[in-house]
């Protein structure tokens, strides 16, 4: 990963334990100050002692900070306030030349806008001031199930085009494993076997994962609201689970992954898929593709997402529509047997390639130079001028191989 370049002990620069502030006020707003280093569940319990978090998140918080700002930093929010990166007023950063610099969307953009989303190629995050705002205390959450593709994206594109909902995501269930974990958290046991019988005559049933936020003076209200929006929607009636949470359950929901004695690999693929054919993706991949796979231990998501809510002068590169759909195949398999998914995966890119599916990789993964040029499109003009500026040496994250060739 690092060949030719240098690794950071981040956890280092914590030194002095203060690695988040928080700071404002009701008239100008609230944010935190905060260490590249931090993990997002400790700017969580930080922010929430002061009654405050921040509004965009991911689905895991035991990641940095730093590393998530490089990506995107996407979750069920994402719709309404678009990704972390959208969510960050300054950084500092230390360029690949050394150089220290604060930067924002008007002091030092260029530096601004290439690190956020840049994959860690231009410099190193070492502090992001983030937007906070009050905290709601408690969420109402449901698991909605459909078995029919085009009223399920239809609902969730309702869904995402409202403010009614705080959170929008959905999953792709394929095997019972899935419903089965639910059932702590959403107790479903009466309607298991009803599942099961949709799985085997159809092979892949899809949800939607909603949430809406309330706090004691909202309390009184919030079940009439859902009501509301529920009403709105075309779900099998009789497969609706729901429950409540605290806000730091809900956000906290995805419990610290440990993988010491390297008994798992992990051979992701993380895509955003244009709206326009997200039909011919399901026919060609969801309704087909994944159910044959017979994983049982995968999980996958899919929802869609505002293209609104991202910058265009960010690093980040995603599809070029109004509307795109963030798909994530969370394989989990023995070390020996990855490459049944690797397969898999890179049969799913020669689809969408064959289809002429314009799809773009989030976390992405390529072994060639002109893999990247193509991912970068219009952007690897600036992308190159950025490295250039900023990493001339190229010392930063050689190991995704964009500009370091193997
Ligand atoms: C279990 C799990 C769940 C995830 N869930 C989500 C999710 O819901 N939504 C989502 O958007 N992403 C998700 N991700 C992906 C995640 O955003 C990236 O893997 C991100 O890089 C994680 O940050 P990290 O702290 O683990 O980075 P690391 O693995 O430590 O770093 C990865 C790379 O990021 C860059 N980087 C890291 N820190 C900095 C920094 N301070 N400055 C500059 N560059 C830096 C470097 O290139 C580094 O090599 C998930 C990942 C995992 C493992």
């Amino acid at each position: 990963m690092t060949c030719g370049g240098i690794v950071v002990n981040m956890t280092s620069l914590n030194k002095d334990g203060i690695g988040i502030r928080v700071y404002g006020n009701n008239s100008l707003g609230f944010y935190a100050d905060v260490g590249g280093e931090q993990l997002w569940i400790d700017v969580l319990r930080a922010t929430l002692e002061r009654g405050l978090a921040p509004i965009s998140w991911t689905d895991y918080l035991y990641l940095s900070v730093g590393g998530t700002l490089s990506n995107a930093g996407i979750s069920g929010q994402t719709f309404s306030h678009g990704p972390q990166i959208n969510n960050v007023i300054e950084l500092d950063v230390i360029t690949g030349k050394g150089e220290f610099m604060t930067c924002s969307r008007n002091r030092n953009p260029e530096v601004f806008f290439g690190v956020i989303g840049g994959l860690g190629q231009f410099g190193i995050i070492t502090r992001a001031r983030i937007v906070l705002e009050e905290a709601p205390t408690r969420v109402k959450w449901v698991r909605l199930l459909y078995s029919n593709f085009s009223i399920y994206s239809r609902d969730q594109e309702h869904l995402i085009s409202s403010k009614a909902p705080n959170y929008v995501e959905g999953f792709l269930i394929t095997n019972e494993n899935t419903t089965n974990e639910w059932r702590s958290s959403f107790s479903s046991p009466s309607k298991q076997s009803d599942i099961v019988s949709l799985l085997k005559k159809q092979g892949i049933i899809y949800s939607i994962e909603v949430v809406k936020y309330y706090d004691n003076q909202t309390a009184g209200t919030i079940d009439q609201e859902f009501q509301k929006l529920l009403k709105e929607l075309n779900f099998i009636p009789e497969l609706i689970f729901s429950t409540d949470a605290s806000l730091f359950d809900f956000l906290a929901r995805v419990p610290i992954l440990i993988n010491d004695k390297g008994l798992e690999s992990h051979p992701w693929l993380n895509l955003f898929i244009p709206k326009s054919r997200i039909s011919d993706f399901n026919d060609g991949v969801l309704a087909t593709m994944l159910p044959r796979l017979n994983e049982t231990a995968g999980l996958y998501i899919f929802y869609p997402v505002n293209r609104n809510k991202w910058d265009d002068r960010m690093s980040a590169v995603i599809p070029d529509e109004d509307i795109f759909y963030g798909l994530g195949l969370l394989h989990t398999s023995r070390p020996d047997e990855y490459q049944i998914y690797d397969k898999f995966n890179n049969d799913i890119l020669e689809f969408c390639e064959k289809a002429g599916i314009e799809v773009k990789q989030y976390l992405p993964h390529y072994t060639s130079k002109a893999d990247w040029i193509k991912h970068y499109g219009s952007k690897w003009g600036i992308i190159q001028q950025r490295k250039a500026m900023f990493d001339p040496k190229k010392i930063l994250s050689p190991g995704q191989r964009i500009f370091n060739s193997a």
